[in-house]
Formats: C-alpha cells, sequence, structure tokens
C-alpha cells in the first residue's frame, strides 16, 4: 500500500480539490499545474502507490480506465482526441506515490514524450 500522500487526502476529503467526478472506486480532479488546457487526474480510493503496487487489479485499472473515457468526453475534449498517460516508478517521472491516470486534452500532444 502507499504512503499517506496528498492524493489520498483528497480522495477522504481532508484537502480541497477541484473535483470533476468521483464514485465509489474513484475521484477525477483537476491537475494543479495543467500541462494542457485540460489536464485531469483520476485516482482510485485505495492508496495504491502505482501501477506495479501488488493490490492493482485488473478490475481497478479497468474502471480507472472506463472513468477517463467519461471524464474526457464529459470534459469536451473527446472529438478531438487526448492522452491517457500513467507515470510509473522513478524513470517513468512519478512524483506522487498513489496510482493515478493522467488526462490531458485541448491541444495536439507530441511524440515521443520527453
Ligand atoms: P506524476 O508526476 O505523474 O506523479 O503526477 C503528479 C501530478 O499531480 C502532477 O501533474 C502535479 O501537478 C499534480 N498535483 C500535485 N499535487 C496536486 C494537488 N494538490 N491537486 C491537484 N494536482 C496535484
Amino acid at each position: 500500500m502507499a504512503e499517506d500522500t496528498i492524493f489520498a487526502k483528497i480522495a477522504r476529503g481532508e484537502i480541497s480539490a477541484d473535483i470533476v467526478y468521483e464514485d465509489e472506486v474513484c475521484v477525477a480532479f483537476r491537475d494543479i499545474n495543467p500541462q494542457a488546457p485540460t489536464h485531469i487526474l483520476v485516482i482510485p480510493r485505495d492508496p495504491l502507490s502505482g501501477l506495479t503496487d501488488p493490490a492493482t487489479t485488473p478490475e481497478t485499472l479497468g474502471h480507472l480506465a472506463s472513468v477517463c473515457v467519461r471524464v474526457a468526453h464529459e470534459a469536451g475534449i473527446a472529438d478531438d482526441g487526448y492522452r491517457v498517460v500513467v507515470n510509473a516508478g522513478r524513470n517513468g517521472g512519478q512524483s506522487v506515490a498513489h496510482l493515478h491516470f493522467h488526462i490531458l486534452g485541448g491541444r495536439a500532444m507530441a511524440w515521443p514524450p520527453g
């Protein structure tokens, strides 16, 4: 399980965030330092440390991915396309040790990512 991160506190409602969607499994909120016109994070309520946490299940990953699709649609970025990113570990650029999917949209994305 993950350490008690700022995302765990957001999931518990102890720290405010600009929440755009929530259900019994996850919370989606706007990134505080957006890298695109629309930048939303989707996190599980369970404090999973990331993709490689042994407690991260296919069911959780599938739910988070489907919520990304829903949130992107509701945010109005789906028609033009968007990017979903999960940074995993140090080389992946993960800075918060709580599993999160980034949804980025509202502009064209470059490839390869930096
Ligand atoms: P990563 O580098 O993949 O771990 O992404 C962490 C993301 O969390 C970054 O894009 C940060 O801007 C974002 N972030 C950090 N703290 C907060 C916060 N309190 N509310 C919203 N987003 C945050």
